[in-house]
């Protein structure tokens, strides 16, 4: 069993079996979220007979490193990582001026179908458990010596086709006894998922919502991403208008510019005429290229220009600075040239 996966509350009644003591179990719950131990023997405190009982029972997840690129440009940090079963995903760790932000992956893989992602080419291998997810935090404090303040669920994978898994960890993560990360420095980003994000509303927790959204109409964004046809636009921001009604959390709307697909003069004006009105905020992307998409990225004036008409409407805007250029670090680009060295 995986016992890294489990919230204090699981754990209490499996370690009360094994005959720990209730203040022993939140001490085995700090040496794996605080201290991040990798086998039972660290837990000093624990006699030798419950490390034992532990251990019979147990395994303590890790992950290994297979890839490191540091980019030359910014620091970025970029990990391959790999997990017990052999699957890779990858984590990117950003520095900013506000702190130092890890990118984690929820998915092995990913079957969203957006045709402009190398994460989703392969399609979905598996889920993430929450202890794969929260390793891959821990993995990257520890190697690069660096604290990691925020969290954004945007690496490979889609977070709420692993709703469960995604929940525990986030409830893990924000734990007092774990690394009591307050999830108002976690953004999960969704391609819109409707009825999930509807069930996360509910939750109300205090974490900032980004959506994929790519288009300002369904036309291009049936194009673009298959999601569209399952909850067209109109079904995803009345979702959203809902998720802030109930949360009051400000959506980010992430906007990915394609040259020639979505970047026109038109395209900003409708989508400007959409975002007027709503408490949101709009965050450009010039696209990554991934090779096998065929998608260039529009001009810097272009996406400047689309970022002063949205404004003329009244939408907050930033147009998102571009990290890790030199090390592939956009979403599921090492993973995906891994797969391929490996079949070559
Ligand atoms: N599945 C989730 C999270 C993972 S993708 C989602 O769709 O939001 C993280 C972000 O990267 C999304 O906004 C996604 O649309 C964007 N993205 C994917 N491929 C990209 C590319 N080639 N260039 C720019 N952004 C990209």
């Amino acid at each position: 069993m995986d016992i890294k996966s489990l919230s204090l509350e699981e754990m209490e009644p499996l370690l009360m079996e094994l005959g720990l003591k209730k203040f022993q179990v939140k001490e085995v719950f700090s040496w794996l979220h605080q201290k991040q131990v990798e086998s039972f023997d660290e837990m000093t405190n624990i006699s030798k007979a419950g490390r034992e009982a532990l251990d019979k029972k147990f395994y303590i997840n890790f992950l290994k490193i297979t890839k490191k690129l540091v980019s030359s440009l910014d620091g970025t940090i970029k990990y391959l990582y790999e997990l017990r079963d052999g699957q890779m995903v990858e984590s990117v760790l950003m520095h900013y001026q506000h702190g130092n932000s890890l990118c984690i992956s929820t998915q092995a893989g990913c079957r969203m179908g957006c045709k402009f992602c190398a994460s989703t080419l392969a399609g979905l291998a598996r889920n993430l458990t929450p202890s794969e997810m929260l390793d891959e935090i821990y993995t990257a404090q520890r190697d690069s010596g660096e604290k990691v303040n925020s969290v954004v669920l945007m690496g490979i994978g889609e977070p709420l086709d692993n709703y469960d898994n995604v929940l525990r960890f986030l409830r893990i993560l924000s734990s007092k006894e774990g690394m009591n990360m307050s999830l108002r420095h976690v953004s999960l980003s969704t391609c819109g998922i409707v009825p999930m994000i509807d069930r996360l509303a509910e939750e109300n927790l205090q974490m900032t919502l980004s959506i994929s959204l790519h288009a300002p109409n369904n036309a291009i964004r049936d194009q673009m991403m298959p999601v569209n046809k399952r909850w067209n636009m109109d079904e995803l921001l009345t979702a959203c208008d809902r998720y802030f009604e109930k949360t009051g959390r400000r959506i980010s709307y992430e906007y990915a510019l394609v040259g020639g697909v979505n970047d026109s003069v038109d395209a900003a004006r409708e989508l400007g005429r959409r975002m007027h009105g709503k408490n949101c905020h709009v965050n450009l992307i010039p696209v990554n290229e991934v090779k096998e998409r065929g998608f260039k990225k529009g001009s810097k004036e272009s996406i400047r220009k689309f970022a002063n008409i949205l404004e003329g409407y009244g939408v907050t805007t930033t147009v998102r600075r571009e990290l890790g250029s030199d090390i592939n670090a956009a979403c599921g680009q090492l993973r995906r040239q891994q797969a391929l060295e490996g079949e070559s």
